[in-house]
């Protein structure tokens, strides 16, 4: 009974310290070797970084950021957050959350890969993704353009380590 508990516990601690919590949810669903297919989606994409220009805020008379359009107009603006709550970092796509539900993953060729964590007041449809940038600068750098995106199935990790691009049909 004894060694029994402690194959239990050493299989445990094997698994735990081999790929930490998360790989052991994701192997619940596929396997760590398993080819992910994404499909292609053309997509006129535009850019944009925490600024009031890019994410409609200013500074209200005492200096705080507040919205400056739409319905929390001169409410307080969380600046450089998602709306699922996290900062916002390369890689942070805004997407039509109807279309692309919150963690969708997308590869955009030269950008990368994205994960939807945003939404933002024009994007609207499944042709349409907002990209993230640190600055204005490179965000102005990549301006509007119409690629040819993969997206990839619900439970695909942000970072997908076999996810080569889909083939052509
Ligand atoms: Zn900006």
């Amino acid at each position: 009974m004894r060694a029994k508990l402690t194959i239990l516990a050493l299989a445990l601690l094997l698994a735990l310290t081999a790929g930490g919590c998360s790989l052991l949810f994701l192997e619940e669903e596929r396997e760590p070797d398993e080819i992910i297919r994404g499909r292609y989606v053309t997509i006129e994409t535009t850019a944009y970084c925490p600024c009031g220009q890019c994410c409609d805020w200013k500074l209200d008379a005492k200096g705080n950021p507040v919205h400056s359009k739409g319905r929390y107009r001169g409410k307080p603006k969380a600046v450089g957050i998602t709306a699922s709550g996290g900062k916002a970092t390369p890689g942070t796509l805004a997407a039509d959350t109807r279309h692309y539900p919150m963690g969708t993953v997308f590869y955009i060729p030269g950008y990368g890969y994205g994960c939807v964590e945003d939404r933002g007041g024009d994007i609207r449809g499944k042709s349409r993704l907002d990209l993230f940038f640190p600055t204005h600068k490179e965000a102005q750098k990549w301006g509007r353009h119409r690629i040819k995106c993969v997206v990839f199935p619900k439970g695909t990790p942000k970072m997908p380590k076999n996810a080569p691009p889909p083939t052509e049909d």
